[in-house]
């Protein structure tokens, strides 16, 4: 048990080359442990794959390792992110879905570079030969800027890659409520990620929130470094009034984005919270 001292520092939204984020979970885990955090969740888009490693690195740098993913879901027209903590990674139906997912963001990055072809000279084949890799814009931006067409990965996506623009294309995505109720049925707990991140054209309503909880929803990622602050006191008062848990975490993706590793975290009594209630805690 650990004492209200010390209650625990853990980041529980992390990406590593198993999606689109640039260091191994390996280097998650010993990052984490310079830090100083107590332990990361590996949160990758649309994919169990890093967990193994993950969970061997975590022990080998003496760090807690709670097993999650990001799953790529959609309300109406609005896209929606959501964490899955800890289910089940043999349910046949989370695995499923998680397949149809990665299959799809194949087919839409193909399709995107093929577009991106009539106008930028790039070989993207190497893009889609890495095996078991969530592929995403993130892999479409840095093959762009490795040939010169824009500074960085951020740079490629307010430019070329916006949604806005003649290359893109949109991404697959499951319903908010079926995927809350999918993680639920595998063991899992859904905690909504990055609810008032700038990229959302409105905030989510109460009303909204309040479907989300009745369908399964755990959890609401309100600090989190995307979070637009206007927008959070009213999402505050949704997740007190639906009894929402708030989670904090930095959505680390390495060198692909300004987030660094433990900015934003969540307290170790939370996390035992977590691993009480799911299938698969560590
Ligand atoms: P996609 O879902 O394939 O359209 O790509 C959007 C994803 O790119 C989001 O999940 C972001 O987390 C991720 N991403 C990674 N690096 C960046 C970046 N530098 N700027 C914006 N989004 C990024
Ligand atoms: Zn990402
Ligand atoms: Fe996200
Ligand atoms: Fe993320």
């Amino acid at each position: 048990m650990r004492d209200t001292e010390n209650p625990g520092r853990f980041d529980l939204h992390t990406h590593s080359v198993y999606s689109d984020g640039t260091t191994t979970p390996e280097e998650i885990a010993r990052e984490a442990a310079a830090a100083g955090l107590d332990g990361f969740a590996l949160t990758d888009h649309d994919t169990t794959a890093g967990w193994d490693d993950a969970r061997s690195a975590a022990a080998t740098h003496r760090v807690d390792f709670l097993p999650g993913i990001e799953l790529t879901t959609h309300t109406g027209n609005r896209s929606a992110h959501l964490l899955a903590y800890g289910p089940d990674p043999a349910n046949l139906a989370l695995r499923e879905e998680l397949t149809l997912l990665r299959d799809s963001r194949v087919h839409r990055a193909r399709a995107m570079a093929d577009r991106l072809s009539v106008d930028f000279t790039i070989d993207w084949d190497p893009i889609f030969a890495v095996a078991g890799r969530s592929v995403g814009r993130p892999h479409l931006a840095d093959a762009l800027v490795a040939g010169g067409y824009a500074g960085d990965r951020s740079a490629a996506f307010t430019t070329i890659l916006s949604p806005g623009g003649p290359y893109y294309l949109p991404i697959y995505a499951l319903d908010t409520l079926e995927a809350i109720r999918l993680v639920r049925a595998a063991g899992g707990l859904p905690v909504l990620a990055h609810p008032a991140a700038h990229r959302q054209r409105t905030p989510f309503s109460d009303r909204e929130i309040a479907r989300l909880t009745h369908a399964g929803l755990w959890g609401i990622e309100l600090d989190h470094p995307e979070n637009l602050v206007d927008w959070l006191p009213a999402l505050r008062e949704s997740a007190a009034r639906h009894g929402l848990i708030v989670t904090g975490a930095s959505d680390y993706h390495g060198a692909g984005k300004p987030n660094r590793l433990g900015e934003r975290h969540s307290s170790g009594t939370l996390v035992e919270q977590i691993r009480a209630q799911v299938a698969t805690p560590r």
